[in-house]
């Protein structure tokens, strides 16, 4: 048996990867790694689909991509395709600043180490199974531009870790919606995310909207997509009001405006 498979993927540092595997009424499973990402793809009308994420830090180079095959009534076998992680050069911006900006004093420290694990807990709570579907959306509406994922930020020559979401235009009080359906993994008050939410959409793919003034939504609700889940705002270690929406794909941090749906940069501002 032989399907139409793959052909070679790319993408740049920093990309939510769409997969698709035509579908086969054969096949009772389809399932993806790559660097260290497992995922088994999720069937619909039209075939086998799911998400991979390259990560910012992810050098230029090919990588293997292994896919796997579960027919019905046949032996299981793979295929490996190339995925060719290209070139990005995210900008750079030297700043100098007075230390107190910089330097985080022990408590701080230790409440920002805090805050890391009970994250990173809610990154590791995906489901299987996918609760998103079809487009995602801007989480501010009306707005298009913030982008400026992966940009690196120089402090007094110390390179602090590059920026790993978007920066959405949105006054304070301004309805911030759910990009996707999902469901509420984490709710909290953190030190430099302030206000947060944190949404696993499933199959390795979860969201989050930081610096809200208030939230609308608790820990282990379901919400449908477009869901008022909080109101934008300025808190936790911020400069002015704004949304930050970050997505983790596999674990990998990826630009937002990279998941399915929407549009590119250029169509978007001229
Ligand atoms: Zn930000």
């Amino acid at each position: 048996m032989l399907l139409p498979l793959l052909v070679m993927l790319s993408a740049i540092p920093g990309q939510a990867v769409y997969l698709e595997v035509p579908g086969a009424p054969e096949l009772e499973a389809v399932a993806i790694e790559f660097k260290g990402q497992k995922l088994a793809l999720a069937s619909s009308d039209d075939g086998w689909f799911g998400l991979i994420g390259v990560d910012l830090d992810v050098a230029p180079g090919l990588y293997p991509v292994t896919v796997s095959y579960n027919p019905a009534d046949d032996e299981p076998y793979t295929e490996v395709i190339d995925m060719d992680v290209m070139v990005k050069e995210y900008p750079t911006t030297k700043l100098e600043v007075a230390p107190k900006y910089v330097e985080l004093s022990a408590e701080n420290q230790q409440r920002a180490a805090a805050d890391r694990k009970l994250i990173n807990e809610a990154y590791s709570k995906t489901s299987p199974e996918p609760y998103w579907q079809g487009v995602f959306l801007i989480p501010v509406n009306g707005v298009t531009g913030g982008r400026n994922f992966g940009h690196r930020r120089v402090f007094n020559d110390q390179p602090r870790a590059p920026h790993s979401g978007a920066d959405l235009t949105a006054a304070t009080g301004t309805e911030i919606i759910a990009s996707n359906a999902g469901k509420v993994v984490l709710t909290g008050d953190f030190f430099f995310n302030g206000l947060a939410v944190f949404v696993d959409h499933g199959m390795g793919v979860l969201t989050m909207y930081l610096h809200l003034s208030e939230i609308s939504v608790s820990t282990g609700q379901m919400l449908r997509k477009g869901e008022v889940i909080g109101l934008a705002g300025a808190t936790g270690r911020v400069t002015g009001p704004h949304l930050h929406w970050g997505a983790r794909v596999g674990g990998a941090r990826v630009d937002p405006f990279s998941l399915p749906g929407i549009p590119a940069e250029e169509v978007l501002s001229p």
